[in-house]
């Protein structure tokens, strides 16, 4: 069966391919967060500063992303109201010393998906959210809405709310296929919302989404990236796209997938920081993937790291590396392009 055309069959289709993890997911605790990490990033101008991400666990997102496998990780049935506090406390207790600046809660889907965190909770959230300077949550972009300034107002001014929403690509074509069910004008419209609220916008963009081949990729790359700056965002997130929920290794054996080559990666972000239009970062959680050589992974992730941080490109892991693409004319070597569906 080819890839589907229609919004409703691709749903159908995605979750057909999923492997079956309802046992796992019956037995997650619910008053116990998936997981935290303390990681460093710098502020807006340039301060490096202390972050704890917590992966609370939730009711699944109503969305099929082609893409996702957040869905692993969450429950069968919504948490009842203050299991979402309780996982927060239970981070807290060991992830902040005191010194975290950010704290982050991912909920793999929306923060202000009722069915995700109750409403009831909001007000408690806040509460333990005071003390850092920002809090970050993420949402699907057409959740953004009123119920964000609310949330902001209940932050009381001592905590700046950033927003994290999933641009993802700004093809248009990709877009619709990765069944996201938005296009680049609602996520326009979100970051205009949040903009207009005063509350700070972050970005994921996927490296390599199905579909496209290497140098495509790369192009879109750059293109969603001057798409989401003309938007208004202040933090762009570089994801490089991987597989793992079923669907996606479906489109590998389809040759219209394949992780990016780790030089796409960082050849999309010295372009991005060379616009000099805010802050882009790697995400380095799956960067082993990229590479088969632990050695290389392990180096890479050093300098990426070291990129993220000091948001500058480093000229000499450029020159010491010559399959590095930046270190030709700026632009990739061809490549084989992928069959396309
Ligand atoms: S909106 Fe986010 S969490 Fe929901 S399916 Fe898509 S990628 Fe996954």
């Amino acid at each position: 069966m080819s890839y589907p055309a229609v919004a409703a069959d691709r749903s159908r289709w995605i979750l057909a391919q999923r492997p079956d993890l309802t046992q796992e997911r019956q037995r997650l605790p619910v008053d116990r967060p998936s997981g935290w990490i303390l990681e460093e990033e710098p502020d807006g101008n340039g301060v490096a500063r202390k972050g704890v991400t917590v992966f609370l666990t939730n009711s699944e997102c109503p969305w099929r992303c082609l893409m996702c496998d957040l869905w692993k990780h969450t429950t069968l049935a919504p948490v009842p109201p203050g299991a979402i506090p309780a996982q927060i406390d239970w981070a807290l207790r060991d992830a902040d010393r005191g010194s975290v600046d950010y704290l982050k809660l991912y909920n793999a889907g929306s923060f202000f998906d009722p069915r995700a965190i109750p409403p009831s909770d909001l007000p408690a959230i806040a509460d333990r959210a005071r003390r850092f300077q920002k809090l970050v949550v993420e949402c699907h972009p057409r959740l953004v809405g009123d119920r964000c300034v609310e949330f902001r107002d209940q932050l009381a001014g001592t905590t700046c709310l950033e927003v994290a929403m999933g641009l993802e690509t700004a093809h248009p074509g990709v877009l619709e296929r990765l069944n996201k069910r938005i296009t680049t004008d609602d996520f326009a419209r979100a970051v205009e919302f949040l903009k207009r609220a005063q509350i700070a916008v972050r970005t994921f963009i996927l490296v390599k989404p199905p579909f496209l081949d290497e140098s495509e990729s790369l192009e879109w790359a750059k293109r969603s990236i001057d798409f989401a700056f003309d938007c208004g965002v202040d933090v762009v997130s570089l994801i490089p796209t991987r597989s793992g929920n079923g669907a996606m290794e479906e489109l590998e054996l389809r040759q219209v997938f394949s992780p990016p080559r780790i030089e796409t990666l960082h050849a999309v972000l010295l372009y991005g920081l060379r616009q000099g239009r805010g802050r882009v970062f790697v995400d380095l959680w799956d960067l082993d993937r990229l590479c088969s050589d632990a050695g290389v992974a392990a180096n890479w992730k050093i300098q990426f790291h070291s990129i993220n941080l000091r948001q500058t490109i480093n000229p000499k892991f450029i020159l010491a590396n010559p399959s590095s693409p930046w270190s030709k004319d700026g632009e990739l070597p061809a490549q084989s392009s992928n069959e396309k569906i």
